[in-house]
């Protein structure tokens, strides 16, 4: 018998609890989390993209086993006394370039994502009109249809991990870590804010935004700090067409919400670190000059409210590290998600318990997500969508 730590309950740490008690090991298991409302965790911020696009091979792997579970949640995720249905949907993605450059990427990372089985269609200038005639693609020299990509609730996929998890025997416990003991080269203890510790055979960071602070626990550094992230909800008076999630290459978002359309943008320029405002500014001044100038229908938009949450965001290559502390081989952190974290949950449960329990992850190889690539601040190259 092991005491596995796991310092945080969000979509990470509830998915891999949920797989380790599928496995068996719930016994073991005890997931420390302070805020059992997730008030400011990302997971019920997030925007709900199952997105098959990437650049990375790793990623599209791991958004595919997103796709599965979540596509046929109570197949996969069940146990539990009170059952969430993460309301999956496919809606589709448009990923839109401009320069022969980004049409070059687009056409190779395409090539790959077919081969790893997602339907992928090239369009150009003229077909994107047709099929979209309520939009001009003035600054589109190409764009990438993946019809098949997800949409889902957040929370409700969050709360189906954990109510599944609970119901299989694993332990959340509402409290903080705030400390961790470090003997011969292993994490020995976690401390808690309550003042009581735990032991610790295999200690787990999934703490998101926080998880850099976890790291230095055991002296590890990571570049992983919070950045900010807005989303905006706004209507249009008539009707369009059905469109599924475009996104531009210059950051610029547009999907379907509700009964109407979120755009959201990540400022790269902006200080890491919480900053819970919505600015207006930013949708009058910035986004809107530009979802106007791209389709009549939004010319006479107005924002009508949205909410702000933060990305893990690695700000070496923008892609999760995943992997053991060398110096401190039973801590292991998977953090650095960079905005695209929800996806990749269930993969990260199944990657996780596998490195637990089987001594690595089998199912998908995630060699290129460690920490060694951080060390030697060499970036893994990801000319696909941005955070
Ligand atoms: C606006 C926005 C839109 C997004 N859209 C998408 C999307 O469309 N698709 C997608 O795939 N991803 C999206 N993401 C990213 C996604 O939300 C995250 O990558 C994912 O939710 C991360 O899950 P997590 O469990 O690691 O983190 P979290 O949900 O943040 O959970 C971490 C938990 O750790 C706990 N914690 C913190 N400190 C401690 C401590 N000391 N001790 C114990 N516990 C602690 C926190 O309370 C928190 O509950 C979006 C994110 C944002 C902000």
């Amino acid at each position: 018998m092991q005491r596995i730590v796991i310092v945080g309950g969000g979509i990470m740490g509830s998915s891999i609890a949920y797989h380790l008690a599928v496995a068996g090991a719930a016994a073991d298991v005890v997931v420390v989390e302070p805020d059992p409302t997730y008030e400011f965790a990302a997971t019920p911020r997030a925007v709900g993209g199952v997105r098959l696009q990437h650049a990375l091979p790793e990623n599209v792997a791991m958004s595919l086993y997103g796709d599965t579970v979540y596509s046929d949640f109570a197949t996969h995720v069940n146990g539990g006394t009170v059952e969430f249905d993460p309301q999956f949907r496919r809606i589709g993605y448009l990923y839109q370039v401009r320069g022969a450059a980004d049409v070059a990427a687009l056409e190779a990372n395409a090539a790959m994502q077919r081969r790893l089985g997602v339907e992928v269609h090239l369009l150009d200038r003229e077909a994107l009109r047709r099929r979209y005639p309520s939009f001009n693609f003035n600054d589109v020299d190409a764009a990438a249809l993946s019809p098949a990509d997800g949409q889902i609730d957040p929370y409700g996929a969050l709360m189906g991990f954990r109510r599944a998890a609970e119901g299989r025997g694993i332990t959340y416990l509402q409290d903080r870590v705030v400390g961790l003991d470090v003997a011969d080269g292993k994490v020995t203890a976690a401390r808690l804010e309550s003042g009581s510790s735990l032991a610790v055979d295999t200690l787990v960071n999934v703490a998101n935004c926080w998880a850099a602070g976890i790291c230095a626990m055991v002296g590890m550094q990571v570049p992983i700090a919070p950045m900010r992230r807005q989303q905006f909800f706004f209507d249009t008076r008539d009707p369009i067409e059905t469109i599924p999630a475009m996104r531009h290459a210059s950051g610029l978002a547009i999907r379907p919400h509700q009964k109407g359309y979120l755009t959201g943008y990540t400022r790269f320029d902006e200080p890491r670190g919480f900053n819970w405002t919505l600015d207006p500014d930013l949708f009058n001044d910035f986004l809107w000059p530009q979802i106007a100038e791209k389709s009549a229908a939004f010319e006479a938009v107005k924002e009508k409210g949205g909410w702000v949450g933060h990305y893990d965001m690695n700000s070496l290559d923008g892609n999760a590290v995943i992997d053991r502390f060398p110096a401190v081989p039973n801590f292991i952190v998977a953090a650095g998600f960079s905005g695209h974290g929800l996806q990749h949950g269930p993969a990260v449960g199944r990657a996780v318990k596998e490195m637990i329990l089987e001594g690595g992850s089998r199912s998908i190889d995630l060699s290129r997500l460690s920490y060694r690539r951080i060390v030697e601040n060499t970036p893994l190259p990801d000319d696909g969508p941005k955070a």
